[in-house]
C-alpha cells in the first residue's frame, strides 16, 4: 500500500491478451472425479472439516474482528487433522519466535506423491539435469503439476490477508465441486498464511486495544515487524530477514512455483482491486515469458471477477515491476501476481463517497476505461469486501492455474532452456569477483570489503545462483585473475538473478506526459551490490576456461570485539520509521562494534541526555514527523506528540555538553530547521520536474583524510579514479552548502553532473553535483553530523555503513 498520487498515463494496450481468453474458454471444460479415498482409516471417522468460525468463534470478514496468530495457528491444525487434503508444516521460527507456517493444499493422491512432484520441479528448473531432445521434458511436463503459491499478509494492517488465508484453506478443503476437484487435482497450492505473524498479533494486540476510542483503525505506534516494517516486502533479494529466509529457502526453492500470488491491500480511496498487467518498466532481465504469463493470468482473472460482477477491479496500473526487491520469482521461473484490494479502517468500515474516489497511475477511479471496464460506485467499504474480493481473486488465480497446467509447466520448462542456454556474442559470458583483501587499504577497509564480498557471494547462493572458485590464476578478456577470484557464469538457471543484482541500472527517463515532470517509480531504481557493498566486480564477455577448486575458499573474517565501543542511542519515534528499524537491524548484527540503545521522545524531552549518551542518531525521518509525532487527537497521550520544544532544547544541550548528533537523511532538515546549524539543502523547494533521485546510486567525493570516512571500502580500489571516492543511497534527500565556518564539508556529491549517477535514475545532477553530502558542524564541546543520503540503506549499502 503507498499513498496515491494523481497522475494520468494513456497507454494502448494489445488486443493479444483478449484473444487468448476467447480462444482459451474452449480449453475450460469441468472435470468429474471419483470421491477421493481416505489417507488412513481412523480419518474416515472424523467429523466434518471445521470452518474458520468453529475455531475463531467469528467469520473472517465480520466487522471489527481481527484473529490472533495463535488462532490462526489452531485453525489451520485443526484442518490439517480433519482434512486429508491439508498438511501443515512449521518451517521454522519469526524475529519474535513465533511458528512460521506452510500449508499445503492439493489432492490427498497428489499430496503422497510430493517427493517426486519436487524432482519434476527441480528437472523442470534445470533443464541440465535432462537430456535435450525434449523427451523428458515431455513425460515430466504430461505428469507434473502445477505449482502456485499464496502469501498473505506480508503487510500486517492489510489484514484482509492473514484472514482471508482461512477462508481459502477451507473452500480447498471442503468444496466438492467440480471446479475445486479440478484445482486440487491438478495443481498443488502453498499457502503461507502470514509472511510476517509477528505483525498479526502487533496489529490485533493494537487494533483491540484501540476500539471504540479516538484511535480505532490508525496504525499501531510500532512497526509491525520488528526491524523493517513495510519494507519486510522490500527485502527479497538482500534476504535480511528470518522470515525472508523461512520462505525463500523452504517454499521458494524446494517446489520453484510457476505461480506466486501475493495478496495485498492498497489505500481506501483508489481502485477496489488492482491486480497485474503491471505498468511499465519492467526490468529487462525478467524472462518475456515471464511478462506475458503475467499478463495472461491477471487479464484472465480480472474476466472472472468482471463475470462476478465485481466492481472497480484495475489492471495495468499503479505497480510496475521493476525492482527484484519484491519480485523473487521473476528471476526464478514463476510469475507474480499482486493483488491490491483497498482498505477499509484496518477491521472497522469505511465511507467513500464516489466524488471522494482519487486517480491513480494510469486510472482515473471514476472514469470507464479498457483497463478498468467497471467503475465502482462509492459508498460502505468493509473488511467482508475486502476479504470477498482477495477470495475471488485467489480462486480465478487457481482456477487458472489448473486450466492451463500443462502451459504453466512448459513455459517454466523453456524458461530454464533459455537459461542454460549458450551466451552470444555481446552477452555477458560471466561476472567476476576477485578477492577483496589485499585490494583495499589495510584494516577496517578490508574487513567492511570482505564483508560485502561475503554477503554478495552468500546472497547469490541463497538466490540458487552457482558460484565457482578459481583454483589458479587465469585470464578472462585479456586481464589476469588471481587464485580464489569468484566466477559467476551466465549460463546457468538463475543467471538472470546474479545479472540483475551484479550490473548497474540504467532506469528509463518515463514522464507523466511528454516534457512532463518525471513519473515515480512504484519503488526504488538501483540494486547493484557490488557499488553498495564495496566489492570489485568484473563483466566478461568472451568465454574462457579456469580450474574449478573443489571445495570453497573462504576469507577469513575476524571478529574483534571493540574495547571501547560508543554509547549510541537510537531515536525511535511513534511514528514508525521504517529506516530507525533498518538502522537497529544493522546495530544488531555488528554488536562487537557498536553498543546501542533505542531512546524515544520523553526520554530525550526529559533531558541530561549527555549522561547517558555519547552519541544519538536520527534516522531518516521527516523533520515535522519528529517534532510533531503522532497526532495528539488521534493517538492515547502516552505515545502522541514528537520532540516538542522539549526535545529540541535537550538535544542541543547534549550537543553544547559534548555529544555527537547524528542525522541521516531527510533527519538532516530537522537538523537545519531546529537545531540551528549553519547549512542550507540547496534542494527545498525545487521541484521534480528539474531534480528528481528516487533511490538510486550515486558517487561522492571524499575530502582527503577525513577521519569520518575512515574505514570505507573505496570506489578507487574499483578502478574508477584516483580521487577518493565512495557512493551515496540517495532517496528523495537533501543536498547540503555549508554558510559558516563552523561547518565542514567532509564529502561531495561527484563534481562532475555526468559522473554523479553510477546505478538507477537521476534528473538534474547538476542541481547536487559539487554539494555537501555529509556536512560536520561543530557546536560548543559537540557536533552534528549530517547525511545527505542513508548510509545503511535496507541493510545493503555495507560500502558506507563505516
Ligand atoms: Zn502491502
Amino acid at each position: 500500500m503507498q499513498p496515491t498520487r494523481p497522475r494520468f498515463i494513456t497507454k494502448i494496450y494489445p488486443a493479444l491478451v483478449v484473444a487468448a481468453l476467447v480462444a482459451s474458454q474452449a480449453l475450460c471444460r469441468p472435470m468429474t472425479l471419483a470421491a477421493t479415498p481416505r489417507r488412513a482409516p481412523e480419518v474416515a471417522t472424523k467429523s466434518r472439516v471445521p470452518a474458520p468460525r468453529d475455531v475463531l468463534g467469528f467469520t473472517p470478514g465480520d466487522d471489527r474482528k481481527l484473529a490472533a496468530w495463535a488462532q490462526i495457528v489452531e485453525y489451520f491444525k485443526q484442518l490439517d487433522r480433519a482434512s486429508d487434503r491439508v498438511q501443515l508444516e512449521e518451517l521454522g521460527k519469526t524475529t519474535l519466535g513465533r511458528p512460521f507456517m506452510l500449508a499445503t493444499i492439493s489432492s490427498p493422491e497428489n499430496l503422497k506423491r510430493l517427493d517426486r512432484f519436487k524432482e519434476i520441479q527441480r528437472k523442470l528448473a534445470d533443464p541440465r539435469l535432462i537430456n535435450s531432445n525434449d523427451d523428458e521434458a515431455n513425460k515430466l511436463v504430461a505428469e507434473g503439476r502445477t505449482i502456485v503459491m499464496i502469501t498473505c499478509g506480508v503487510h500486517s494492517t492489510e489484514v484482509g490477508g492473514n484472514l482471508v488465508s482461512m477462508n481459502i484453506a477451507h473452500r480447498l478443503a471442503s468444496d466438492d465441486s467440480a471446479e475445486t476437484r479440478e484445482i486440487l487435482d491438478k495443481c498443488i497450492v502453498l499457502l503461507v498464511p502470514s509472511l510476517n505473524p509477528d505483525g498479526v498479533d502487533i496489529v490485533k494486540n493494537w487494533y483491540d486495544k484501540t476500539l471504540g476510542a479516538a484511535s480505532e483503525g490508525t496504525a499501531p505506534p510500532e512497526l509491525y515487524h520488528h526491524y523493517v516494517g513495510h519494507d519486510n516486502n522490500r527485502d527479497w533479494y538482500a534476504f535480511t530477514q528470518i522470515e525472508t529466509q523461512l520462505t525463500v529457502d523452504k517454499v521458494h526453492n524446494v517446489w520453484h512455483p510457476q505461480i506466486v500470488h501475493d495478496i495485498h491491500q492498497q489505500g481506501e480511496t483508489g481502485s477496489r482491486f488492482f491486480i497485474p498487467p503491471y505498468v511499465d518498466p519492467w526490468e529487462p532481465n525478467v524472462p518475456p515469458l515471464i511478462q506475458a504469463g503475467v499478463n495472461f493470468m491477471g487479464s484472465a482473472m480480472a474476466w472472472e471477477l468482471a463475470a462476478e460482477g465485481k466492481r472497480g477491479v484495475v489492471i495495468n496500473g499503479v505497480y510496475d515491476a521493476w525492482t527484484p526487491a519484491r519480485a523473487y520469482q521473476h528471476y526464478h521461473g514463476g510469475i507474480r501476481i499482486l493483488s491490491e484490494t483497498a482498505s477499509a479502517r484496518i477491521a472497522s468500515p469505511t465511507n467513500v463517497p464516489f466524488e471522494k474516489l482519487t486517480p491513480q497511475v494510469n486510472v482515473d477511479t471514476r472514469v470507464r476505461s479498457w483497463n478498468f471496464p467497471m467503475p465502482w460506485p462509492g459508498g460502505e467499504w468493509r473488511l467482508a469486501n475486502i476479504v470477498d474480493y482477495m477470495q475471488s481473486g485467489a480462486f480465478a488465480l487457481m482456477r487458472n492455474a489448473a486450466r492451463y497446467r500443462e502451459r504453466w509447466l512448459r513455459d517454466f520448462y523453456q524458461i530454464g532452456k533459455d537459461a542454460v542456454r549458450e551466451r552470444k556474442p555481446g552477452e555477458p559470458f560471466a561476472f567476476l569477483i576477485p578477492p577483496t583483501i589485499g585490494r583495499h587499504d589495510e584494516g577496517d577497509a578490508g574487513w567492511w570489503g570482505t564483508v560485502g564480498l561475503k554477503r554478495i557471494v552468500s546472497i547469490l547462493r541463497r538466490g540458487g545462483v552457482e558460484v565457482f572458485d578459481a583454483e589458479s590464476a587465469f585470464e578472462a578478456d585479456g586481464k589476469q585473475y588471481p587464485a580464489g577470484t569468484k566466477v559467476i557464469p551466465m549460463s546457468q538457471p538463475y543467471g538472470a538473478f546474479a545479472k540483475t543484482l551484479l550490473e548497474r541500472q540504467h532506469y528509463p527517463d518515463l514522464r507523466e506526459y511528454p516534457g512532463g515532470p518525471p513519473r515515480r517509480p512504484y519503488d526504488v531504481t538501483a540494486h547493484t551490490l557490488p557499488l553498495l557493498m564495496g566489492v570489485d566486480v568484473a563483466r566478461v564477455e568472451k568465454a574462457f576456461t579456469f580450474a574449478k577448486a573443489p571445495g570453497e575458499l573462504d576469507y577469513f573474517i575476524s571478529h574483534t570485539d571493540y574495547a571501547d565501543k560508543p554509547r549510541v542511542g537510537l531515536y525511535k519515534s511513534y511514528a514508525a520509521s521504517m529506516d530507525e528499524g533498518w538502522t537497529r537491524w544493522i546495530l544488531d548484527q555488528h554488536r562487537n562494534r557498536f553498543s546501542y540503545r533505542s531512546v524515544t521522545d520523553p526520554e530525550v524531552r526529559t533531558g541530561n541526555l549527555r549522561a547517558r549518551f555519547d552519541c544519538i542518531i536520527i534516522p531518516d525521518q521527516n523533520a515535522r514527523q519528529i517534532v510533531e509525532g503522532l497526532s495528539k487527537e488521534r493517538y492515547p497521550a502516552e505515545v502522541a506528540g514528537g520532540l516538542g520544544e522539549a526535545g529540541i532544547a535537550s538535544l542541543k544541550k547534549f550537543i553544547e555538553d559534548g555529544g555527537t548528533v547524528i542525522t541521516l537523511n531527510d533527519a538532516s532538515e530537522f537538523a537545519i530547521e531546529h537545531l540551528g546549524v549553519p547549512v542550507k539543502n540547496v534542494l527545498k523547494g525545487v521541484p521534480p520536474r528539474e531534480f528528481y533521485c528516487p533511490g538510486s546510486i550515486l558517487k561522492i567525493e571524499l575530502e582527503p583524510g577525513a577521519s569520518l570516512a575512515k574505514g570505507a571500502p573505496l570506489l578507487k580500489s574499483v578502478g574508477e579514479s584516483t580521487l577518493e571516492e565512495s557512493i551515496a543511497w540517495f532517496e528523495t534527500g537533501p543536498a547540503f552548502e555549508v554558510t559558516s565556518r563552523d561547518a565542514r564539508v567532509v564529502a561531495r556529491f561527484a563534481s562532475e553532473p555526468k559522473d554523479l549517477l553510477l546505478s538507477g535514475w537521476l534528473l538534474g545532477a547538476d542541481k547536487i553535483a559539487g554539494k555537501g553530502a555529509i556536512v560536520e558542524v561543530k557546536r560548543g564541546a559537540g557536533r552534528v553530523i549530517m547525511f545527505a543520503f542513508r548510509p545503511q540503506y535496507r541493510g545493503q549499502s555495507t560500502a558506507t555503513l563505516p
